[in-house]
Formats: structure tokens, sequence, C-alpha cells
């Protein structure tokens, strides 16, 4: 288990070769950027002055489309980050790819680099639902992706997307079946939702439906988890199933409340220094992140200190998310009081949250009402 103190380290590469109608994130339609890599470089410089020295115990590329990044271009990050940091050997390096941007030459050249996880946004097998979901890949292209990932790096991931407009339950079952042969040790399944001002949100308003209904939706969550846990994946987070020794490293110091740097446009890290937690957000644009790290060394736009309470109930909201839950002596530490007993006591009594010692988690039936059941305990 990564030390308390150690830190987590995100990039965030924001362009993609095409933007996907569904989604809301920081991104931008281009390939390359050599000014924008420079950029990320300084930065992690900037991070270092503030955190002091520190041990970091996973780097995680993210966007937008990093596999569009050449195998320099990622080892020119993670260069800096060893130099500016001590990067732990058995740190993990992971890099999320589009099956579409598939390369083994650019692959291998990764792995010499030094990532030794890939996450392959595969969504489907069924082509009719990545043309739904406005993909440039088809069914047989993400197969191919996760062959060739499977054959060149030791930990594998893809993300699943479930809940479009016209899934039954045996399609949904076939896309699990294939993501099961894959030999891929990790799985991320994602409800398909639709995010105000996306182009999904547009036709849903126009009467054309892009999901399925909640109640659908809920029911293909539970057979997801029924699926992917009978054969063997640790159901650990809401969304994220793995092989034992295959859990996301880096996403569990989001989850466990542990220091985050993000680097690149629009991206959020945490810190503590001297006991105090501040929140990050870099610039947005790649214009204006270039611009602030030329001026300041950093490309922070926005830095605050947490209250006692934010970082408390930040604690809680991720913690609850993750099959070990949370420290009821550290929510009180954090927050200067204790959870509602009386709460507590009700929601375990309902089956939605499950106590152990000091351990507090939701169950598999709580994470399903997640939002409740923390809005419950913050307000009781
Ligand atoms: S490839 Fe990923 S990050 Fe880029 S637009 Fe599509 S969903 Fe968003």
């Amino acid at each position: 288990m990564a030390k308390p103190d150690s830190l987590a380290v995100y990039v965030h590469w924001p362009y993609c070769a095409r933007i996907c109608p569904y989604c809301d994130f920081n991104v931008y339609k281009q390939r390359e950027d050599d000014r924008l890599l420079k950029a990320i470089c300084d930065d992690v410089a900037g991070w270092r002055q503030m955190s002091g020295p520190r041990q970091v115990s996973s780097i995680h590329f993210g966007g937008g489309t990093p596999s569009l990044m050449s195998g320099d271009d990622v080892a020119a990050v993670i260069k800096s980050v060893s130099k500016h940091w001590t990067l732990l050997p058995d740190a993990e390096i992971a890099i999320e790819a589009n099956p579409q941007d598939m390369d083994k030459s650019r692959w291998e050249d990764y792995q010499c680099a030094g990532i030794n996880r890939l996450s392959l946004g595969v969504q489907s097998f069924h082509d009719a639902a990545l043309t739904l979901l406005g993909r440039d890949h088809d069914g047989a292209k993400g197969r191919a992706g996760l062959e060739l990932a499977t054959a060149i790096f030791p930990s594998v991931s893809l993300d699943i997307i479930f809940g479009w407009a016209g899934q039954s339950e045996d399609m949904l079952q076939e896309d699990l079946a294939i993501a099961l042969s894959s030999g891929a040790q990790h799985i991320s399944a994602y409800q398909l939702t639709i995010e105000e001002g996306t182009a999904f949100a547009k036709a849903e308003d126009r009467g054309q439906r892009r999901a399925v209904n909640s109640d659908k939706s809920a029911g293909f969550y539970e057979a997801v988890t029924k699926t992917l846990t009978g054969a063997g994946f640790e159901h650990y987070e809401v969304s994220n199933f793995a092989k034992p020794s295959h859990r996301s490293r880096h996403n569990l110091a989001y989850w466990q409340g542990r220091d985050y740097a993000g680097m690149g446009p629009g991206a959020h890290g945490r810190l503590t220094v001297n006991g105090a937690r501040m929140a990050s957000v870099a610039e947005l644009t790649p214009a204006a992140y270039q611009a602030r790290i030329s001026e300041r060394g950093t490309g922070i736009a926005e830095l605050e200190t947490l209250s006692a309470l934010d970082w408390a109930e930040e604690y809680l909201l991720m913690g609850l998310r993750i099959e070990e839950g949370i420290s009821l002596a550290r929510f009180k530490a954090l927050a200067g009081r204790e959870l509602p007993q009386d709460v507590i006591t009700a929601l375990a009594n309902d089956g939605l949250l499950i106590r152990r010692n000091d351990r507090l988690a939701a169950s598999p039936a709580g994470r399903m009402v997640l939002n409740s059941v923390t809005e419950q305990l913050l307000l009781g």
C-alpha cells in the first residue's frame, strides 16, 4: 500500500482527434503540441517547489487522448517527474488510449518509457453502440486493441459504457463476456449519463433517446456487478472491478484522500502542506496554461485552502465510493466532530452501510444510492 504522504501525479493531455457527443471533459480538437509538452514538464518544477521532496507512487496520463502523445513525449514527462521527486520503483505509470489510435510501435515505446498499465476506452464491442456513442472505432478494433495491449503491458484496464438506448441485457452480457475473455485485469463499467450542455443532452431535449431509463440502468448495474464478481473480479469501487493486485493505485489516491499533483490544462490537484489541504485548478485552455507557466512558473489558476469541514466532507464522499470505506477517527480528526451515530445505525440496519470497528463502508446496495447515503450522514 502507498505511504499516506506519497504523491500521485496526474497529467492531462487535452487533445482528441475528434470530440465525442457525450463528452464534458476539457478537450480540444488537435493532435500534437510541443509547447504544451514543455509547459507540463516545467509545471512539474513548480509543483515540486510547493510540495517539497515526495515519493511518487503513480503517474497517470489522462485526457483528452494522451495516446496521441509520442513515446518520447511521455518519456520526457516521466523524466521530469523523476528529476524533481523520488519515483518509487514499483510506481504505477498508466496511460489512457483509444482503440482507434492503436499503434504497436508507439505502445512499445510507451512500455520502454516506463508505462506499465494501459487503459483502453473500448466502451462497447457492438458497432451500433459505438456509432450511437459517436466513437471512431468499431468492435473489431476494440478487440484488436485489447489483444495488443495485453501482449505489451503487464496491467491492462478497459472501459465499458452501459445503458445506451437500444441496449438489451443480452447485449450487455456479450460485451462483458468479450471483456472477460480479453485478459484485461481491470474493468471500469460506467453508466451512460446525459451531461448538461453536451450534444446528447440536446438530442434528448429533442426527444431522441440516447440512454435507457434509470430503472433499466440500475438493473444493468446489478447485472454488471454479478457477472464481474462471479468471474473473480473484486468490486473495489462503485464503477471499478479488478483482479487481485490490479486495482488502480492512482485512482485509489483520489478515493483515499491522498495528495495528487495535477498538471496540464484544467487539471485539479490536492496538496497537504503543514497540515493544510490545498485545492488547485490549472488554467483551462492550453494557451492560458502555457502563458501562466511562462509568467509564474506554475500552471495553477486557482489555489484555495480547504476548510476543515470541506476536507472532511471530501474524505467522506470519496472514501465511501471504495470497498475499504473511511476511518471514522480520521473523519473526526478532520471535521472536529463525529458522524451521527443514530444515522449510521439506521443506514446499517437498512443494509446500506457496513461498520467494522473504526471503518465505515457502503454496502453494494449502499453504493447504488451513494448520494442519498452521504447526504443523510452529512445532514443528520
Ligand atoms: S475521446 Fe474521450 S476525452 Fe476525447 S472527446 Fe471522446 S470521450 Fe471525450
